[in-house]
């Protein structure tokens, strides 16, 4: 069996680097707000251009605190409304439901599957403060058109860079494109930790600041207590092999667009859609290769049957959630269609030449 994403392999192409790091790291005896977390913050700073990386938990952590942090600075209130695409993972709705604010869902362009740019400007109301964008499946959004929008409404852009670190828009690095972005370094990410981690990258000192006192429960000096906030801190051991693992990404995400290529060049089947690829070669890191089809049910299983592990991203949208009840009714014919015809391809970059080709192969003689 192809497995959709061996982890096991991925983690052991740097099977020494990472075991002595953890060695030190435990031997150390200093477990949280230590070298590695400082040293991981600083990369991530370099690597993304951003002046400010904060360490958190998860990914959805990093997207709650940006918004709580506007919610404590007097930028967002209960009851404002971001702008977010609606075929999203559900942690984007989090987030912002979850500070009491309100998601107002924008279908995605088909072909890239991001936010559809030119639909935001009709959603803006008085109470619109942000625009959340998700560089969906590893491919950067963003144009000059959406920073003018912001400006013109006075909003803050949040980047759920969860699946595209790495990616570019105009050279420059997605997390580094709005306002404040949110990263995941959850095991399956472009670039994965050995359980939950996250991050928030920022160029706005206040904001940085807030958000690393909301993180540490709400505090910036030991027993003094500025906000009511959470506990959500990026520990050492998980900062230990990221520190191994970020110098190898772009050498990964590299190996990423080499396999999606083979399989735009490679795949021809009239029942199959295969993903735009952009001009911009640099703008995807290929987190997901996402192929449509009417019949994906069919195909994926027969795909499990030629030995090839597919996965759905996603088979539900947010607002067909039961957990989002007051979005059941909304009308998203775009969102709903490719929640029915997406299937992920295998596209980890430990996959070899044979696999690739096997697949190829597979999806060519589906009928
Ligand atoms: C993975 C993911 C998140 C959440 O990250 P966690 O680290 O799992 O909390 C948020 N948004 C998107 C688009 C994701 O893919």
């Amino acid at each position: 069996m192809i497995k959709f994403l061996d982890l096991q392999k991925v983690n052991l192409l740097h099977q020494e680097e990472i075991e002595k790091r953890l060695l030190e790291t435990f031997r150390s005896g200093w477990y949280l707000f230590g070298e590695q977390v400082k040293q991981f913050e600083d990369s991530l700073c370099n690597y993304t251009g951003s002046k400010h990386a904060i360490g958190t938990a998860n990914g959805l952590d990093a997207l709650r605190l940006i918004i709580k942090a506007y919610t404590e600075l007097g930028v967002m209130q209960h009851g404002d409304e971001i702008i977010v695409p609606a075929n999203t993972y559900i942690a984007s709705i989090l987030a912002i439901t979850d500070n009491n604010l309100i998601p107002v869902p924008i279908e995605p362009d088909a072909d890239t599957f991001n936010i559809n740019i030119g639909l935001i400007e009709e959603k803006i109301t008085s109470r619109t403060k942000g625009i959340m964008i998700v560089h969906l499946y590893g491919q950067a959004v963003f144009s000059e058109k959406l920073k003018a929008i912001a400006e013109k409404h006075n909003l803050k852009i949040i980047e759920d860079n969860a699946q595209a670190i790495g990616a570019q828009w105009n050279g420059i690095k997605t997390g580094n494109l709005g306002d404040a972005a949110g990263f995941s370094f959850y095991p399956g990410k472009n670039l994965g930790a050995i359980g939950d981690a996250g991050a928030v990258t920022t160029n706005d000192d206040e904001l940085a600041k807030t958000i690393r006192a909301l993180a540490n429960y709400g505090s910036h000096q030991k027993y003094v207590n500025h906000y009511k906030g959470l506990n959500s801190r990026l520990d050492e051991m998980q900062s230990a092999v990221l520190n191994v693992k970020l110098p190898y990404l772009d050498n990964e995400n590299q190996r990423r667009r080499e396999i999606a290529r083979y399989y735009t060049q490679n795949i021809k089947n009239s029942a199959i859609i295969l993903p735009k690829v952009p001009e911009d070669e640099n703008s995807h890191v290929w987190h997901l290769y996402i192929i449509r089809c009417k019949e994906r049910d069919r195909l994926q299983k027969y795909l499990t049957d030629s030995g090839i592990q597919t996965l759905i991203h996603y088979p539900i949208p947010p607002h067909r959630q039961e957990a989002y009840k007051e979005m059941n009714e909304l009308n998203l014919p775009i969102t709903e269609a490719i929640h029915n015809e997406v299937l992920s391809l295998p596209v980890s970059p430990v996959l070899t030449d044979e696999e690739v080709k096997h697949i190829t192969a597979a999806l060519n003689n589906f009928k």
